[in-house]
């Protein structure tokens, strides 16, 4: 089982998740492509689905699955022990690393990606991850739910098949921490809604945008060609997102995606929704990051947190409007 350990420097907590160091590939070298070690065959093509555990959801049309929800074999977060922390002397503190780790198979079809889904598949995947966040919130003890699709080595993945991840804590995490921050600083409206409104205004930073959804790269973006994808809908949870708005976002994603491959190749990348805490007496708005990963951190932006971005978001926004694929 893993272990949260608190860092006392920057009060983050960090999880030592020993056994999921089992994975041989996640050792490889980094530029390598993604590549299924050739002595495990790929656990989430639909031959093998009797070689994992079963699925715990599954959707798709006629007994055919389209998505399916399957335990992560190598949880980060596991268990329903309580969030009892421990002081090991003076500095140190550790508490169990209980929680959800599952996996999100996005298509029986190895070789597509979100950007290859057609609409009704990508609202399906929505769809999925609204379910899994309803059952995840209504689990005693758990605070926040991070739903991820890292793709491409560069972005983490070890496993070629498309897929997303679902992981559900305790406590609240240090982005989530500080984006909840940013939202109370900014007295009076919420943050995310003013900056739809004012990017439709200007229109220069808005990759697309339709009655449902805005997806701009952000004023403020730290990577070349990120993306933030909000609803208009103000809604603080993922979780509680009418049908019509999940559909909107999935179909978003996808042309998000479809744009970076159009404009920069196959690159990897990482999708991150953010969903306030389970229990929120706050304000927040759900929203997706799409941070495509053609750049690397080095040590000043590690050291200081200071991210340097050679592409102006303007730029990148003309370049990837372009190229959406808008809807007929
Ligand atoms: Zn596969
Ligand atoms: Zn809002
Ligand atoms: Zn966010």
């Amino acid at each position: 089982m893993s272990q949260l350990r608190l860092d006392p420097m920057t009060g983050r907590w960090v999880v030592i998740a020993g056994e999921r160091m089992q994975r041989p590939s996640d050792f490889l070298p980094r530029l390598l492509p993604v590549e299924d070690d050739p002595q495990r065959p790929c656990p989430f093509c639909p031959d093998r689905e009797g070689e994992i555990p079963p699925a715990l959801e599954s959707y798709g049309p006629d007994g055919r699955w389209e998505v399916r929800v399957v335990p992560n074999l190598y949880p980060a977060f596991s268990g329903s022990d309580p969030m009892v922390v421990s002081h090991l002397g003076p500095v140190y503190t550790q508490a169990p690393a209980s929680g959800i780790h599952e996996v999100l198979v996005l298509s029986p079809d190895h070789n597509s990606s979100w950007a290859d889904l057609s609409d009704a598949h990508s609202a399906l995947v929505m769809e999925a991850l609204r379910d899994r966040m309803l059952h995840h919130a209504q689990t005693p003890g758990l605070r926040y739910s991070q739903a991820v699709v890292n793709c491409g080595r560069e972005a983490g993945a070890s496993i070629e098949h498309p897929h997303g991840q679902l992981l559900t804590m305790p406590f609240i995490p240090g982005e989530a921490a500080n984006e909840l921050a940013g939202f109370a600083r900014f007295q009076g409206n919420c943050l995310l809604c003013a900056v739809i409104d004012a990017e439709e205004e200007a229109r220069h930073r808005v990759v697309f945008a339709d009655d449902r959804v805005a997806m701009i790269c952000p004023f403020w973006s730290g990577t070349p060609y990120e993306m933030l994808i909000v609803p208009h809908n103000h809604e603080p949870h993922l979780r509680n997102a009418d049908t019509a708005d999940l559909a909107a976002i999935g179909r978003s994603v996808k042309y998000a995606l479809a744009a970076l491959r159009s404009r920069l190749g196959d690159v990897a990348y990482n999708v991150m929704f953010h969903s306030a805490p389970f229990r929120l007496n706050a304000d927040f708005h759900w929203h997706a990051h799409l941070m495509p990963k053609i750049s690397t951190r080095g040590g000043f932006e590690m050291g200081s947190g200071v991210l340097i971005n050679v592409v102006s978001p303007e730029r990148a926004a003309d370049d990837l409007r372009a190229a959406v694929t808008a809807p007929a």
